[in-house]
């Protein structure tokens, strides 16, 4: 079983949403597969109508803490699931390092997609600046941390997913050797282990997943999917991750 995640981030017109969702739709995955399509918000509904009748779901790319409000521009978790979406993406680098998405910030996100009944993608990675101070556990871990702090209880009940997306992997044409990221992904799962008690919980690779590296990846015991920026934009490149 694997799961496959696309974060489209700020691409596709709306003329070529259709035909990226049914190309993927379209593909034969085997039951245990799980696809969690993340498209701008703007596309979220058409997105939800495009694959009610299949395996793969809806995620959005960011909510708001709030649930409703005064908050110019912003959407919330609630309306994501009233519209049939089901996943969240939380903490993304991209909306930490130009959004202002802090720790407390991301802390707050993840506890109102949880009161919306969505699940977190909580994203963690450390910048190369920290990868090669040698002490990135330290930020790895603090970064789970905080994202699930004072939620346990809630997040032990929830499905809920981790992508380790190292920064300077996304979107950089560099990925993580399926070594290096089976290292990290074997620490996060001791810790979260120990932080929810043995909960078995799925833990996605991302940064810069191609149809070349994905196999190996995914042959390592502790990748158990893919969070994927821009070969998600292609149903050829995508659909041969899930393939491979
Ligand atoms: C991402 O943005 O989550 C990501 C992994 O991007 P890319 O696959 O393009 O590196």
């Amino acid at each position: 079983m694997a799961i496959y995640a696309a974060n489209w981030k700020m691409n596709i017109l709306p003329s070529q949403v259709q035909e990226l969702v049914t190309g993927i739709v379209d593909h034969k995955l085997s039951d245990s597969d799980q696809v969690i399509l993340c498209p701008p918000s703007v596309y979220l509904q058409e997105a939800v109508n495009l694959t009610s009748q299949s395996q793969v779901v809806i995620g959005a790319q960011n909510t708001y803490f709030e649930v409703s409000g005064a908050y110019t521009g912003e959407i919330s978790a609630k309306m994501v699931a009233e519209l049939g979406a089901t996943y969240v993406i939380v903490g993304h680098s991209e909306r930490r390092q130009l959004f202002g998405d802090n720790d407390q910030i991301i802390n707050k996100k993840v506890l109102a997609t949880l009161e919306a009944s969505l699940s977190p993608i909580i994203c963690i990675g450390e910048t190369l600046e920290q990868r090669e101070s040698g002490d990135f556990y330290t930020v790895l871990e603090s970064q789970i941390v905080s994202a699930v702090s004072g939620h346990e209880t809630v997040l032990s009940a929830a499905d809920f997913l981790i992508a380790y997306e190292p920064v300077w992997a996304i979107g950089t044409g560099k990925v993580a050797s399926p070594e290096q990221a089976q290292d990290v992904h074997a620490f996060i799962r001791s810790r979260l282990e120990s932080i929810f008690n043995e909960k078995k919980i799925s833990i996605l690779y991302g940064g810069s997943v191609k149809p070349s590296n994905a196999g190996e990846l995914l042959l390592q015991q502790d990748i158990d999917g893919f969070l994927v920026g821009g070969a998600s934009l292609s149903v050829a490149d995508f659909t041969a991750i899930m393939s491979a």
